[in-house]
Protein backbone atom coordinates (compact mmCIF):
# COMPACT_ATOMS: atom_id res chain seq x y z
CA UNK A 1 0.00 0.00 0.00
CA UNK A 2 1.40 3.20 -1.20
CA UNK A 3 0.06 5.84 1.28
CA UNK A 4 -2.43 6.70 4.02
CA UNK A 5 -4.38 9.05 5.70
CA UNK A 6 -4.74 9.63 9.28
CA UNK A 7 -5.04 11.82 12.32
CA UNK A 8 -1.99 12.60 13.22
CA UNK A 9 -1.39 10.52 16.53
CA UNK A 10 1.09 13.42 18.09
CA UNK A 11 2.19 16.69 17.36
CA UNK A 12 5.99 15.47 17.02
CA UNK A 13 5.98 14.31 13.45
CA UNK A 14 7.40 17.44 10.68
CA UNK A 15 5.41 17.27 7.29
CA UNK A 16 8.35 16.55 4.60
CA UNK A 17 6.90 18.49 2.27
CA UNK A 18 7.46 22.25 4.08
CA UNK A 19 8.81 21.41 6.97
CA UNK A 20 6.23 22.20 9.63
CA UNK A 21 5.01 20.50 12.11
CA UNK A 22 1.87 18.35 11.92
CA UNK A 23 -0.60 19.40 14.74
CA UNK A 24 -2.02 16.41 17.00
CA UNK A 25 -5.62 15.55 15.64
CA UNK A 26 -4.43 16.94 12.11
CA UNK A 27 -5.24 15.00 9.13
CA UNK A 28 -1.97 13.61 7.42
CA UNK A 29 -1.09 11.73 5.00
CA UNK A 30 1.73 8.97 4.80
CA UNK A 31 4.21 7.62 2.02
CA UNK A 32 5.16 4.07 2.87
CA UNK A 33 9.05 3.39 1.66
CA UNK A 34 11.35 0.63 1.69
CA UNK A 35 13.54 1.52 5.12
CA UNK A 36 17.03 2.19 4.13
CA UNK A 37 18.29 1.06 7.21
CA UNK A 38 17.07 -2.74 6.70
CA UNK A 39 14.43 -4.35 6.44
CA UNK A 40 10.53 -3.43 6.58
CA UNK A 41 8.92 -0.05 5.47
CA UNK A 42 9.24 3.44 6.78
CA UNK A 43 6.29 6.24 6.79
CA UNK A 44 7.07 9.40 5.97
CA UNK A 45 4.06 12.26 6.94
CA UNK A 46 2.66 15.33 5.07
CA UNK A 47 0.04 17.42 5.15
CA UNK A 48 -2.55 16.36 2.56
CA UNK A 49 -1.77 19.12 0.77
CA UNK A 50 2.09 19.74 0.58
CA UNK A 51 1.82 16.01 -0.55
CA UNK A 52 -0.55 16.72 -3.32
CA UNK A 53 2.06 19.63 -4.81
CA UNK A 54 5.03 17.20 -3.83
CA UNK A 55 4.28 13.49 -4.50
CA UNK A 56 1.34 13.99 -6.65
CA UNK A 57 1.64 10.53 -8.10
CA UNK A 58 1.51 8.90 -4.62
CA UNK A 59 -1.26 10.89 -3.68
CA UNK A 60 -3.24 10.58 -6.36
CA UNK A 61 -3.20 6.58 -6.02
CA UNK A 62 -4.20 6.19 -2.46
CA UNK A 63 -7.15 9.08 -2.89
CA UNK A 64 -8.21 6.09 -5.22
CA UNK A 65 -8.37 3.68 -2.32
CA UNK A 66 -11.39 3.32 0.44
CA UNK A 67 -11.33 5.69 3.44
CA UNK A 68 -9.46 8.55 1.27
CA UNK A 69 -10.57 12.78 3.31
CA UNK A 70 -13.20 14.81 3.44
CA UNK A 71 -11.39 18.05 0.78
CA UNK A 72 -10.61 15.27 -1.69
CA UNK A 73 -11.56 17.42 -4.74
CA UNK A 74 -9.02 19.94 -3.63
CA UNK A 75 -6.41 17.85 -3.49
CA UNK A 76 -7.00 15.56 -6.42
CA UNK A 77 -7.13 19.14 -7.91
CA UNK A 78 -4.17 20.27 -6.89
CA UNK A 79 -2.14 16.88 -8.10
CA UNK A 80 -3.26 17.13 -10.99
CA UNK A 81 -2.46 20.32 -11.50
CA UNK A 82 1.15 18.96 -10.60
CA UNK A 83 1.28 16.40 -12.21
CA UNK A 84 0.57 18.37 -15.67
CA UNK A 85 4.34 19.31 -16.05
CA UNK A 86 7.34 17.21 -14.76
CA UNK A 87 8.91 20.40 -13.09
CA UNK A 88 6.37 21.32 -10.62
CA UNK A 89 6.75 19.20 -8.11
CA UNK A 90 9.98 20.56 -7.50
CA UNK A 91 8.58 23.90 -5.99
CA UNK A 92 10.10 24.96 -2.83
CA UNK A 93 8.16 28.54 -2.69
CA UNK A 94 9.94 31.69 -3.14
CA UNK A 95 11.95 34.20 -1.63
CA UNK A 96 14.59 37.19 -2.12
CA UNK A 97 17.87 36.41 -2.72
CA UNK A 98 20.09 36.79 -0.02
CA UNK A 99 22.91 36.96 -2.11
CA UNK A 100 24.18 37.28 -5.91
CA UNK A 101 25.95 34.14 -5.67
CA UNK A 102 22.65 32.34 -7.01
CA UNK A 103 22.45 31.18 -10.83
CA UNK A 104 19.30 30.99 -12.25
CA UNK A 105 18.75 27.27 -13.71
CA UNK A 106 16.66 28.44 -16.59
CA UNK A 107 19.12 31.10 -17.96
CA UNK A 108 22.10 30.40 -16.27
CA UNK A 109 22.75 34.18 -15.39
CA UNK A 110 23.32 35.30 -11.18
CA UNK A 111 20.16 36.38 -9.29
CA UNK A 112 20.69 39.46 -8.02
CA UNK A 113 20.78 40.38 -4.14
CA UNK A 114 16.88 40.72 -3.46
CA UNK A 115 15.24 39.99 -6.20
CA UNK A 116 12.62 37.26 -6.07
CA UNK A 117 13.54 33.51 -6.73
CA UNK A 118 11.90 29.88 -6.52
CA UNK A 119 13.38 27.49 -4.63
CA UNK A 120 13.58 23.70 -5.86
CA UNK A 121 13.95 20.32 -4.38
CA UNK A 122 14.67 17.82 -6.19
CA UNK A 123 13.06 14.30 -4.85
CA UNK A 124 15.57 11.41 -4.95
CA UNK A 125 16.25 7.97 -2.69
CA UNK A 126 13.74 8.77 -0.40
CA UNK A 127 14.14 12.47 0.30
CA UNK A 128 14.25 16.08 -0.91
CA UNK A 129 17.37 17.58 -1.85
CA UNK A 130 18.33 21.36 -2.63
CA UNK A 131 17.32 21.79 -6.05
CA UNK A 132 19.10 25.25 -6.53
CA UNK A 133 17.16 28.50 -8.66
CA UNK A 134 15.05 29.99 -10.96
CA UNK A 135 14.27 33.92 -11.30
CA UNK A 136 10.76 34.51 -10.92
CA UNK A 137 10.34 35.98 -14.70
CA UNK A 138 12.22 32.60 -16.02
CA UNK A 139 8.88 30.78 -14.26
CA UNK A 140 7.24 29.98 -17.41
CA UNK A 141 10.46 28.83 -19.21
CA UNK A 142 11.53 26.32 -16.49
CA UNK A 143 8.33 25.25 -15.86
CA UNK A 144 6.84 25.05 -18.74
CA UNK A 145 3.95 26.77 -17.28
CA UNK A 146 3.61 30.29 -15.67
CA UNK A 147 0.62 29.29 -13.68
CA UNK A 148 2.93 28.38 -10.33
CA UNK A 149 1.28 31.14 -7.97
CA UNK A 150 -0.39 28.36 -5.53
CA UNK A 151 1.78 26.28 -5.49
CA UNK A 152 4.95 28.95 -4.53
CA UNK A 153 2.75 30.63 -2.23
CA UNK A 154 2.17 28.04 -0.70
CA UNK A 155 5.83 26.46 0.52
CA UNK A 156 6.77 30.33 0.91
CA UNK A 157 7.63 30.67 4.16
CA UNK A 158 6.89 34.89 4.26
CA UNK A 159 5.01 37.66 5.79
CA UNK A 160 1.48 38.85 4.65
CA UNK A 161 3.15 42.00 3.05
CA UNK A 162 5.77 39.49 1.36
CA UNK A 163 2.81 37.65 0.65
CA UNK A 164 1.43 40.34 -1.31
CA UNK A 165 4.68 41.31 -2.47
CA UNK A 166 5.41 38.53 -4.42
CA UNK A 167 1.82 37.88 -5.48
CA UNK A 168 2.13 41.27 -7.46
CA UNK A 169 5.61 40.25 -8.24
CA UNK A 170 3.76 37.28 -10.12
CA UNK A 171 1.37 39.88 -11.84
ZN1 LIG B 1 3.39 20.51 4.95
ZN1 LIG C 1 16.68 33.12 -14.98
Amino acid sequence: MPGIFEAATSGRAKCRGCGQAIARGELRFGEKLPNPFGDGEMTQWYHPLCAAYKRPDVLLEALGQPGAPDGRDALEQAARGSLAQPRLPRIDGAERSPSSQARCRQCKEPIAKGDWRIRLVFWQDGQFEPGGFVHLGCRAAYFETADVLAPVLHFSKLDDAARAELTAAFA
